[in-house]
């Protein structure tokens, strides 16, 4: 390893997510806890491009304007200037390749300028070109896994289903053939979560799902941001040979607990700016009685199911605080007058703050579209949920939540009619629905895995341990 001029070797951990909110932002909290609660440093690095992006999006409010030691840090993707930088898997997964590949730069001027190197690697699992940059320096590497266990499980399964012939990934797109794995909801093909675009694009994307599995034996730990008693047999079930995941989710919760954050001390690191007026607005709410409505970053919905889904939202008659990010949205998508008629009982933001949202009193349903961390954090604050998933790992996420998890309903899949957004939301927000004290119940055990003495804090504990001990 280089090293520096400082005697004392105080902890240096370099983050890398894959360039994506829904990366982005676990990685950073784990970023922010291990800065704010054990006093590491955290190089952060993001593509230049989303660099830019937050920095511009997050004025005052990045952790460093905070008193925290993490450093935000851009460096080039190794795509061309009008190469598509934020809607498409493809160009995302060549980015990390890029990025993974040009980090020994960075960590060389590290040595050379900070007194503390670099002691750890924490790279998405999608970094694996990350691998060779952490031994070529001598440095431990840890793989991510932002979504949960039974995701892991499932690539784990068929990809060794494939090596032994029992399974073509491509074969399953756009069927109805039910998938079956150990400790895994059935499947239809394609709910698979690399049943994405052509045949061909659904081939090389399990390719690349198992090249990360099959690298993760190059890893130290691999951290998933989910919690054990969510999802207790998962690991014991894997086919042999195949490494284990470690839980620590959520991991916001690590940050939120032992530093208590507010509204005024709040950092933010996302690619948008969060409209926090929204938070003023469910102050004026009664309880419960909010609906929390947002697909994540990446769904796009066309105008007619837009439209729909509007027309449904309003019938329901239950107050809305809605987030249509603006490339959803442009300004003729709604019905004449739609806004200003429902001007008191809905409020329409391109960004919130979701966690602040998901944890306000006002707030008593989640209509989503259940990517992971939207489900953690709303699990983790005790919020049902309907569930409409519509890529990559949403419908498995979506069968925990709804029929393994009991936290949720569904709401449909593909292009769902106002009259059925109508009845789910009336039936979601109903107090007596039953998923309302089963997410209450789940919010219990989530708690409990966090706090000492708890699953994820320990595991927690034993990683922060192993981070101090790569440092003597
Ligand atoms: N998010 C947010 N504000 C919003 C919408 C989403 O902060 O208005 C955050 C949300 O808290 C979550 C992430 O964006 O951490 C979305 O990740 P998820 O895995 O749920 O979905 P993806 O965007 O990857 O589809």
């Amino acid at each position: 390893m280089a090293s520096g001029s400082s005697s004392v070797c105080r902890p240096h951990v370099l983050m890398l997510p894959f360039p994506e909110t829904g990366h982005i932002n676990p990685l950073m909290d784990l970023a922010k806890y291990l800065s704010s609660c054990h006093g590491f440093l955290i190089t952060f690095v993001n593509t230049l491009y989303n660099h830019k992006r937050i920095l511009r999006a997050n004025v005052g409010h990045l952790p460093s304007d905070h008193g925290l030691d993490i450093r935000m840090v851009g460096i080039p993707d190794g795509l061309s200037e009008v190469e598509n930088r934020d809607n498409d898997v493809a160009d995302f997964v060549k980015v990390i390749e890029n990025v993974g590949a040009v980090l020994d730069e960075l960590i060389r001027n590290i040595a050379s300028e900070c007194p503390h190197p670099v002691t750890c690697i924490i790279s998405d699992v999608t970094a694996v070109k990350t691998i060779d940059v952490a031994q070529k320096f001598g440095i431990p590497r840890v793989a991510f896994w932002p979504p949960n266990a039974s995701t892991h499980s499932l690539i784990c399964h068929a990809r060794h289903a494939a090596s032994v012939g029992e399974f073509a990934a491509e074969d399953f797109l756009e069927k109805d053939e039910v998938v079956s794995f150990p400790g895994l909801p059935p499947m239809r093909g394609r709910h698979l979560p690399w049943a994405v675009g052509t045949k061909q694009e659904a081939q090389s994307i399990f390719k690349s799902v198992c090249r990360n599995v099959e690298a993760l034996r190059h890893s130290e730990w691999v951290l998933c941001n989910s919690v054990y008693e969510l999802e207790p047999t998962i690991q014991s079930l894997l086919p042999s040979g195949y490494s284990k995941v470690c839980p620590i989710g959520p991991i916001l919760h690590a940050d939120l607990l032992q530093k208590r954050i507010t509204r005024e001390n709040q950092t933010t690191t996302g690619l948008w700016t969060e409209q926090n007026e929204c938070l003023d607005w469910l102050d004026h709410q009664s309880p419960c009685t909010v609906l929390y409505v947002s697909m994540g970053s990446i769904v796009l919905f066309v105008k007619q199911q837009l439209l729909e889904l509007a027309l449904g939202l309003e019938a329901s008659g239950v107050r809305i605080l809605w987030v249509l990010r603006a490339d959803t949205c442009s300004p003729d998508c709604f019905p004449d007058g739609y806004i200003e008629r429902n001007a008191k009982k809905m409020k329409i933001v391109q960004w919130c703050p979701q966690v602040s949202v998901l944890s306000h009193k006002a707030v008593g349903g989640f209509l989503t579209h259940c990517g992971w961390n939207s489900t953690l954090e709303a699990m983790a604050m005790g919020i049902p949920m309907l569930a409409w998933p519509h890529l990559a790992d949403q419908f498995l996420n979506s069968s925990l939540i709804v029929d393994e998890w009991g936290v949720g309903i569904h709401l449909g899949e593909g292009f769902v009619r106002g009259e059925t957004v109508e009845a789910k939301v009336k039936e979601l927000m109903s107090q007596e629905s039953p998923v309302r004290g089963k997410a209450l119940q789940l919010k219990q055990v989530i708690t409990r895995a966090s706090i000492e003495g708890g699953s994820s804090f320990t595991n927690l504990v034993k990683f922060v341990e192993w981070l101090k001990m790569n440092c003597e």
